[in-house]
Parts: structure tokens; C-alpha cells; sequence
């Protein structure tokens, strides 16, 4: 790292330790600080503009700068900057923010639950699960399903249903009682000459076996994205959905979606489960809700858990599960404007519109000699680099979270996340047309430079 001793760069490395970041490199490099943002780009403290092809981390829906979710916080501020939800408490825009999430989301779903990020939502799902299994007579009744590749959160319980081993190693995770069936993307994990649809019956028999094996009365519940986002960008074989479901319900276990990437609009549907026909009787979702212009999340749910936690409540005396900050109505009140602006501004049609530009685009570089696969739906998308096409050899055969392509697109003027040879996009769900084309090209100078 060249910069000044009292650099803000040199700052960052004698003070902080950043998550996600391999620390001893980052001392070498040093960070880049990023200091302000407008629309679908953000600037350095050098000065250098980026198209932000991530939205930040999945999440910057409406893109940056957006004047009304700043006046929206400030209003509330001013109001009432600060309220808790414990002991039958509550503030106006947490209790419009659960009515409009309802009002947007499947009919299963009724009840709200708020916390301030995506892990401590999958956490959440986690203990009120189990809660309702004691309470109705099935304490034994508390694995849960996962998948490798997925990624939940990094806390103790979320971690656990975490499939990826950057997650659990040394961390001593999996820590809670979890399962993690075969990654359903077809073109790694399907076998020598087995149809898409071969795969998803294999699938299927596999988490038929695993709930046989175990007992149905052992499993609690099966949380997937609908499609995988942060483990490389995963869509699901056809049909493969709907074949879960039918399982699950039939076994009482119960499904939940994990839409904190794919919620408010990414895949061109206000949700991912209604893309790909999935009925949950928990949904989370987070990133979009606010734009992440504040931290939040929120788990939507059945009336009937909701019954079977609030009887209990009654048995017991209280739902002993919380956070200060659930329901914080400043994210909320931000909540609710971002959801405004979704609507008004008709960015779920836009998402689906650039999408097919982006999907298109990428599609381009299928022939490419390092370009493995191309996949995705409307505004997510990642390329994987191979070193071979024919054997799909790994890029980054050691996996060291992009170490090959640490920085990919940073001199092209383009912010992309190589998650291992995974390069992933995710842009602001304003981009137009032409500004996904843009973007595409920055991205093709920077893997002819890889090349
Ligand atoms: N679930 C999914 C699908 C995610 O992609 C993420 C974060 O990327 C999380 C949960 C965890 O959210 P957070 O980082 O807010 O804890």
C-alpha cells in the first residue's frame, strides 16, 4: 500500500478489521474508501467512479443519492427517532411497513416479525420454529434443511444453514442441528450424461432418502434462496421448486424462502418465490426493503405459526425473543418509502426489462475461452471463469474468495464481487438499458485484461 502514513487508507488498516476480507492482504492493498454515491455509481476518496454492478452487497435497489429515503429518515428522526416493540409497545411506521408487506406478499403469509439484518432474521425463523414445535407436543422435531452453496447469514444459527466452507471453517460451525443436501445447479453438480430433469428427480429421491432416514418427525424445516445469490448466483433446475414443496408438505416440514437477495423486484417478480412457484410458509427478506439505506430485515410468516407461538405465549407468559432495535421506526419509515418508490417508479418492470438486456449481454460470453457458464435471471447474473472448458477446472482452484481476480474491474471502472471465479452482478434496479450495456463493456476490458 503506497499511501500516506496518515492516509484515511492507512487508518482503515491500523484500525479496523473488515468482515469478508482476507486481513493480511488487505494490510498490503489497503482498502478503497468509497465516499459518496449517485444513481447506479459510487466515487472513491481518490476520485475514481465506479459503476456499482453490485448495488453495494445485493442491495442498493433504488440506486444511491435518493433524496426521498434521506427525507424520510430525517422526518422520523425529528419524530420519533427511537422506539422499542418489547411489552406491547409499537410505532406507526413499523405497524404500516408489516401491513404493507402482508398486503404485497403471498396470501400464506400474515404476520410480521422485524430485526436489523438477514442473520439475525434467519436466526429468528430458527428459534421460533423450535418454539413452536415445543409448544406443540414435537420438541424432537428441530433439523432443518439446507443446501451447500446456499448462504443464510453468518451468526451461530444462520451460519449453520449456511452451506459454504469459508462460513463454518474455524468457526466451529455447523453448531445447530442442520442438514445440507446436494446444490442444485445443474451445470457443476449434474452427472455425466443426466438430463436437467434427471438431476431434479435425483434431488428430489435425495431429500426423500434424507427425511426417511432421519424421520419426518425429526425435521423441522427447509430453508432455501429461491435462487442462490451470495454462493455464486445459482438459478435452480426447472421445476426443481415445485418438487420440494410437494415433498415438504406432505412430510410436515415446513418451507421457508430466503428472498434477503432475491426480494422487492431482483429476478423482474416482487418476489422469487413467485417466479418460481413457491408457496413458503416463512418468507425473509431484507437489502431491498430499505435499499439498505438503514439496516433492516423482516420475516413474514403463516397466521398458523403465528397461532401456535401466540398460545404458547399464553401457556408460558412471553415470546422471549427480541432485539432493541426490532421494528427501529426510522427503518421503517424508510421501508416504506423505499417500497413507495418501487411502486412508483415501476422498478420491478425495469428490473425485468434491463434484466433481459443483461442476461442477454452476458450470454455474449459464453464462447469466451475462459468463460465456463453464464447464468441468471433479470438483474442477477455471474459469469464463472473457468481455466479449462472442457474439464470445468476451477479458475481459483484453492477458492480463496476471488484471490485471482481480487480487484477485478476496479481500474475498468466497474465494481463486480468475484466470489471465488464466480463474477456476479447485481446492479441498482434503476440501471436502464444502455447503462447495463456500459457496464457489460467495463466488464469485458477488464477479462480481456484477465485473459
Ligand atoms: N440470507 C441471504 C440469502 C443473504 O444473501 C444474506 C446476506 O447476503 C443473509 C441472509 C444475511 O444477511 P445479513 O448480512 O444482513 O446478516
Amino acid at each position: 500500500m503506497s499511501a500516506l502514513p496518515n492516509s484515511i487508507q492507512a487508518r482503515d488498516v491500523r484500525y479496523l478489521l473488515h468482515p469478508v476480507t482476507n486481513a493480511r492482504r488487505h494490510e498490503e492493498t489497503g482498502p478503497i474508501v468509497i465516499e459518496s454515491g449517485d444513481g447506479i455509481y459510487v466515487t472513491d476518496s481518490d476520485g475514481r467512479q465506479y459503476i456499482e454492478a453490485m448495488a453495494g452487497l445485493w442491495s442498493v435497489g433504488v440506486g444511491f443519492g435518493e433524496k426521498r429515503l434521506a427525507d424520510a429518515a430525517h422526518r422520523q428522526m425529528l419524530k420519533l427517532p427511537f422506539y422499542h416493540s418489547f411489552s406491547s409497545k409499537s410505532n406507526e411506521p413499523a405497524i404500516l411497513l408489516a401491513e404493507k408487506l402482508v398486503e404485497i406478499s403471498h396470501e400464506r403469509l400474515q404476520r410480521v416479525f422485524f430485526t436489523n439484518s438477514g442473520s439475525e432474521a434467519n436466526d429468528t425463523v430458527v428459534k421460533m420454529i423450535w418454539y413452536l414445535n415445543n409448544a406443540r407436543g414435537k420438541p424432537q422435531k428441530k433439523t432443518f434443511l439446507s443446501r451447500l452453496g446456499a448462504y443464510h447469514g453468518i451468526t451461530i444459527a444462520s451460519g449453520s444453514l449456511t452451506g459454504l466452507p469459508t462460513n463454518h471453517r474455524d468457526f466451529d460451525l455447523p453448531a445447530i442441528p442442520v442438514k445440507h443436501l446436494t446444490c442444485p445447479h445443474y451445470w457443476r453438480q449434474g452427472r455425466e450424461g443426466e438430463s436437467e430433469a434427471d438431476f431434479v428427480d435425483r434431488l428430489a429421491q435425495e431429500l426423500e432418502d434424507v427425511i426417511a432416514e432421519a424421520g419426518a418427525d425429526t425435521i423441522a424445516a427447509f430453508i432455501g434462496e429461491p435462487l442462490m445469490g451470495a454462493g455464486g448466483v445459482m438459478p435452480p433446475p426447472e421445476g426443481y421448486w415445485v418438487r420440494v414443496q410437494e415433498i415438504c408438505r406432505r412430510h410436515d416440514i415446513l418451507i421457508v424462502a430466503d428472498e434477503v437477495i432475491n426480494g422487492f423486484g431482483r429476478l423482474g417478480t416482487m418476489f422469487a418465490s413467485d417466479y418460481y412457484g413457491i408457496d413458503p410458509d416463512v418468507m425473509v427478506v431484507s437489502k431491498q426493503i430499505t435499499s439498505s439505506y438503514q439496516p433492516l430485515a423482516a420475516i413474514l410468516f403463516s397466521d398458523e405459526i403465528y397461532q401456535g407461538i401466540a398460545d404458547n405465549t399464553a401457556k408460558i407468559g412471553t415470546f422471549g425473543h427480541g432485539f432493541t432495535a426490532s421494528a427501529h421506526p426510522v427503518a421503517c419509515a424508510v421501508g416504506l418509502e423505499n417500497l413507495a418508490i418501487i411502486e412508483e417508479n415501476g422498478l420491478v418492470a425495469n428490473a425485468k426489462a434491463s434484466g433481459e438486456v443483461l442476461q442477454r449481454e452476458l450470454a455474449r460470453f459464453r464462447s469466451h475461452p475462459l468463460v465456463g457458464e453464464v447464468r441468471g435471471v433479470g438483474l442477477i447474473a455471474a459469469v464463472e471463469l473457468v481455466a479449462d472448458k472442457a474439464t470445468k477446472a476451477r479458475f481459483d482452484p484453492v477458492g480463496k474468495a476471488g484471490a485471482p481476480l481480487f480487484g477485478f474491474g476496479h481500474e475498468h471502472g466497474v465494481i463486480v464481487r468475484a466470489i471465488g471465479d464466480q463474477i456476479a452482478f447485481c446492479p441498482p434496479m434503476i440501471i436502464r438499458p444502455d447503462e447495463v450495456v456500459e457496464m457489460v463493456a467495463r466488464f469485458e476490458r477488464a477479462l480481456t485484461d484477465t485473459a
